[in-house]
């Protein structure tokens, strides 16, 4: 059994998740990629223990991570059973249903019979009574949002989730999901948008997904937030053999476009100037909105991990600095989930 850090909370912040009681770490870990069977576990297993001791006390799951899907799940849940287990209540679990997980008509999107069955599925997996917070994967323009968010409410009432949440709805969605939630008595916690230097969709539309969010008093935990690894050093000077690009994954070669890249490298040079790395900066600058309460990032490594969290070291930015920003951060046609936040 492993021996958690005693200054664990000592250096990571924590920020309330909207108008709930609940506080969410500035950076929590996702196991989106780096955690399935493709990966040796030995490497997962010390990337989330340091995670832990960082005081990340949050990690980030959904059915289909691995390879294969539910992969990450299942390793995550060796950890909790061989590492983790005394330190359940000192964890935030969540997990996730929504995008295609088995064959059939059962299997994929919004519907009450997919979500329960697919909850129950990962709480087998992890090895859990309960996740901290279920999420709605994506928005399903073919099932009432009345049905969604019911399962939802079906699976706090039976203590299989704490907590509800949705993930990447649109403004307009997330608005009625709010109010159909309202209407059965649901508290949706959190939403769980893509957020990054290069793909600021919550900004964009009045209101925006930020300004619902900070209405409606929901938190915000962004993914995403270093695009993939491209806000980072990493595809400077080409695309690395270890990198999530060369492995044709979801980082797609064509969005290392020479114009994006140039954007990177000017991005690069102002976080140089300001001390951090560009994946510093990037976690920092989604976190100067107050309404977002958490970077939700990813790590192939340990030192990528121990780097991306110190970007709490220095997250203030001066009005000059935000403007230099500016200039260079612009959508990239980085985000894949665009078609999966509307109909
Ligand atoms: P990300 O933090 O933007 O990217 C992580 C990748 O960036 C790492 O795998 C690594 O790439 C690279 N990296 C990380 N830290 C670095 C550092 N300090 N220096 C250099 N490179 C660094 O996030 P993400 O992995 O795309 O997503 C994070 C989490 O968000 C996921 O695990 C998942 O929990 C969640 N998510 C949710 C949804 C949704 O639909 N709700 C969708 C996507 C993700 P290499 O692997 O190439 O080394």
């Amino acid at each position: 059994m492993f021996t958690p850090a005693d200054d664990r909370y000592d250096t990571m912040t924590y920020r309330r998740c909207g108008r709930s009681g609940l506080d969410l770490p500035a950076i929590a870990l996702g196991l989106w990629q780096n955690f399935g069977e493709t990966t040796p576990y030995e490497r997962q297993r010390e990337i989330v223990l340091r995670a832990v001791d960082l005081g990340i006390t949050h990690i980030d799951l959904a059915n289909n991570y691995g390879p294969p899907p539910g992969a990450a799940e299942r390793n995550f849940g060796r950890m909790l059973a061989e590492d983790l287990r005394d330190l359940r209540d000192e964890l935030v679990v969540s997990t996730k249903a929504g995008y295609l997980q088995w064959p059939g008509p059962y299997g994929d999107g919004g519907s009450r019979k997919y979500l329960l069955a697919s909850l129950d599925q990962s709480l087998d997996r992890l090895g859990l009574d309960y996740v901290d917070i279920f999420y709605s994967h994506r928005f399903d323009p073919t099932t009432p949002l009345r049905e969604t968010l019911g399962a939802l409410k079906t699976a706090v009432d039976s203590r299989r989730a704490l907590y509800a949440g949705i993930s990447s709805y649109s403004a307009e969605r997330t608005q009625e999901a709010l109010a159909v939630a309202q209407e059965i008595g649901l508290e949706v916690l959190v939403h769980q948008p893509s957020y990054s230097l290069l793909n600021r969709w919550v900004e964009e539309g009045d209101p925006n997904v930020l300004d619902v969010l900070g209405e409606s008093g929901t938190g915000a935990v962004v993914f995403s937030p270093l695009a993939q690894g491209m806000l980072t050093d990493k595809y400077l000077d080409g695309v690395p053999q270890d990198s999530r690009a060369a492995q044709g994954g979801p980082l797609k070669e064509e969005f290392l476009a020479p114009e994006t890249l140039e954007r990177v490298r000017a991005l690069n040079q102002i976080a140089a100037g300001r001390g951090q790395s560009l994946a510093q900066m990037a976690i920092a600058w989604v976190l100067r909105d107050p309404r977002v309460t958490t970077a939700l990032v990813g790590a192939s490594s340990v030192r990528q991990l121990e780097d991306s969290v110190a970007a709490l070291d220095k997250l203030a930015f001066t009005d000059a600095e935000l403007d230099a920003i500016e200039e260079h951060s612009v959508n990239a046609g980085i985000n894949i989930w665009a078609p999966r936040s509307s109909d």
